[in-house]
């Protein structure tokens, strides 16, 4: 099952190592897009050069999380520069464990 917008119905980006997990195919006018895309250019100048960053979940993250399935609530958003073009992110649940953003299991063949 492919994940969607829930904004603007774009298709997720397919899931890879290289790419944020929250990648989303957007209409050019999605609240959600814009909300990114201001969200990404404060994470470039809150991480810089390189290391990571602990930060409040955005709304935006958790309505994008949860078009993935994922059923835990987002509470913290650590942003890790791996390079000066290289921006990660990852969640932590309110008691600080890992979400994993692991496809589902029903994808598999
Ligand atoms: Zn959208």
């Amino acid at each position: 099952m492919t994940a969607h917008c829930p904004a603007c119905g774009g298709q997720r980006l397919d899931p890879h190592p290289a790419v944020d997990p929250l990648r989303f195919a957007h209409d050019q006018g999605c609240p959600l897009l814009a909300a990114e895309d201001a969200r990404r250019v404060a994470d470039a100048d809150y991480v810089w050069p390189i290391g990571w960053e602990p930060r409040a979940t955005t709304d935006t993250e958790a309505a994008l999380l949860a078009a993935l399935g994922i059923t835990a609530t987002p509470h913290t958003t650590i942003v890790t520069r791996v390079s000066p073009g290289i921006i990660r992110r990852s969640f932590l649940d309110e008691v600080g464990n890992p979400i994993s953003l692991d496809p589902a299991p029903e994808e598999a063949p």
